[in-house]
């Protein structure tokens, strides 16, 4: 009755409001395609999204709006929600446009940005606050040591923005909440204006964990802003970038609204090759040597890796345990009817976090 029809209404919304290609610090992620932003650019038909993904779109702001309201029973304080900025960009957003979010004209040659607000803590010192609410897969990556590169561009624009008109404040807090638990971690960055450089230093997480860090990103919009440049470049010539991946092999790929017709053509540009030739290429020939000597290693590895399961696996056995607790592992092992209705003994090796399990 409901499930059938509730996400229909997004959709339509979404439709309307995702039609236009435009330079924005949330698309200016390094790690895009730039064959996508080609493809949007140059007006190619895209695949509708799902109104599921404008509803997990949608529900990030509600997560933004939680974590406000539990920043602010801290003692730190958030205001200035959604300020705008608009910073130069010669050559992007030619001819300006209007912003229906904050109903306001965006110059030519500028680029836009919206802010999360700005976080105030006990020594009056002001911070820029981007926040992600963002699934439990991709927060983990970012929990274990990933950087979140796309993250980081967007809030370069918005020190930059604010550093424009204010340049005591240069520093910003980028706390990313895992929707589906709940943790935190957040990522404590500085801007220089005059370098235009960022340096991500210090990243916390609800765990009570602290990690410095020193990620030095030199020249980041100029960098940022070039990538833009260059897809306004291809769309002059009609030309597209190369694809970045391989066919099946990349998650970007799997979600991407071109996907039909980025690919469609691949087996008939197969069928075009020359089937066999001699490549006299050193550099070749040695990704080829390389390619093959780590298949071996990792052949030699898992064959390795067999033998300490069986072993680990008789250990169990002879200790007469399901469950062995060692200073650094949790290891088990179970008994378990394969698809064939044969019984196997599976074997689990997990690294244990020393907080959680003592
Ligand atoms: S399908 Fe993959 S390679 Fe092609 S444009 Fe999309 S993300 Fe890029």
């Amino acid at each position: 009755m409901i499930a059938d029809v509730i996400l229909d209404c997004l959709q339509l919304e979404g439709r309307e409001e995702d039609g236009v290609y435009r330079p924005r610090p949330s698309s200016s992620d390094p790690e895009k395609c730039l064959r996508q932003m080609d493809y949007n650019k140059q007006g190619y038909p895209k695949q509708e999204l799902q109104g599921r993904a404008y509803s997990i779109f949608n529900d990030g702001n509600f997560h933004e709006a939680l974590s406000i309201d539990l920043i602010n029973k801290t003692p730190y304080r958030h205001h200035s929600s959604q300020m705008t900025f608009n910073i130069p960009a010669k050559g992007l957003n030619i001819g300006g446009y209007f912003c229906k979010q904050c109903d306001s004209e965006v110059p030519s040659d500028h680029i836009h940005t919206h802010i999360d607000g700005m976080i105030l803590d006990l020594l009056d010192t002001e911070r820029l606050f981007e926040h992600k609410g963002i699934n439990h897969f991709s927060f983990q990556k970012y929990w274990s040591g990933d950087l979140p590169l796309g993250y980081f561009a967007q809030t370069s624009f918005g020190l930059r923005g604010l550093q424009l008109e204010d340049e005591n404040i240069n520093e910003a807090v980028i706390l990313i909440k895992n929707k589906n638990t709940s943790a935190y971690l957040e990522f404590l960055v500085y801007y220089d204006i005059k370098t235009d450089t960022m340096i991500c230093y210090e990243k916390n997480n609800s765990h009570k964990e602290k990690e410095e860090l020193f990620v030095y990103m030199p020249r980041i919009t100029e960098f940022l802003i070039g990538r833009f440049l260059e897809v306004e470049e291809y769309a002059k010539e009609k030309k597209l970038h190369d694809r970045p991946y391989i066919l099946g092999e990349n998650w970007q790929c799997d979600y991407c609204q071109w996907s039909h017709i980025c690919w469609d053509n691949l087996e008939e540009a197969y069928a075009l090759r020359t089937e066999t030739d001699y490549v006299n290429d050193q550099s070749f020939n040695h990704m080829c040597y390389e390619y093959d000597n780590n298949r071996a290693d990792e052949k030699r590895a898992k064959g390795y890796k067999d033998l300490l399961r069986v072993d680990l696996i008789k250990k169990m056995g002879g200790l007469k345990l399901k469950k062995a607790v060692t200073p650094e592992f949790s290891v088990s092992v179970k008994v378990k009817k394969n698809k064939s209705g044969n019984i196997t003994e599976t074997l689990g090796v997990r690294k244990r976090k020393i907080e959680e399990d003592d």
